[in-house]
């Protein structure tokens, strides 16, 4: 594990413009750098480098980040290494230390929250699309306030059934653990995903209403 100081200092050293000059030809415009993107096939310039903000942005492919983003992306490696990577450049020394084991749940919780939100998302997506109670009362109420097809699958809109919790019938089938420590964090995720997506819902039917 990388202490926070020292990924505070990699960020704070890095220039944006000197790590993408390592992998790509920039020219100067005006306040910016251009050059051609790394990330997709262009024979003119669309790849932009700021450097007063610290990002870079590709108007072709939407590529865009800071400068650890650009070595993760570039190098197809891991956020760890793309920061011992800068470091190295710029001969910040990073001294790793083990884990406690309170770090180590708080990193297993926070990971589980990302997969069952994940299988959340998917699946509340599917019981819009692919059940009758799902098209007869979400999706035809989601037309009915004027969403398009498409925006509806974008903003990935799902359906949450009336009875029951199938959703927590389909985690456990899937081999998740309800009672774990995981679980009261990813209950909870799910529920905010769930409010999210009403949100947005929402925000869109007002839109166009
Ligand atoms: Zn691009």
């Amino acid at each position: 594990m990388i202490p926070r100081e020292t990924i505070d200092r990699i960020n704070s050293t890095a220039k944006i413009e000197e790590v993408v000059a390592d992998y790509v030809t920039l020219r100067k415009r005006g306040a910016n750098l251009i050059g051609l993107c790394p990330f997709h096939n262009e024979k003119t310039g669309s790849f932009t480098v700021s450097p007063s903000k610290g990002i870079y942005k590709c108007f072709g492919c939407g590529a865009s980040g800071h400068a650890v983003k650009f070595i993760m992306e570039i190098e197809q490696c891991s956020y760890v290494e793309a920061l011992k990577q800068l470091g190295k450049k710029y001969h910040i020394e990073i001294e790793e230390r083990e884990m406690t084991q309170e770090e180590q749940q708080r990193q297993d919780n926070r990971e589980s929250m990302f997969v069952v939100n994940e299988f959340a998302n998917q699946w509340f997506q599917q019981q819009l699309w692919e059940t009758q109670e799902g098209q007869a009362i979400g999706l035809s109420y989601f037309r009915e306030r004027g969403l398009r097809d498409d925006i509806i699958r974008k903003y990935q809109l799902g359906y949450s059934p009336e009875k029951g919790s199938p959703l927590a019938a389909a985690l456990k089938a899937k081999g998740f653990k309800g009672s774990s420590s995981p679980m009261m964090w990813t209950r909870r995720s799910v529920s905010a995903w769930w409010v999210r997506v009403k949100t947005v819902g929402c925000t869109t039917v007002s839109a166009t209403a």
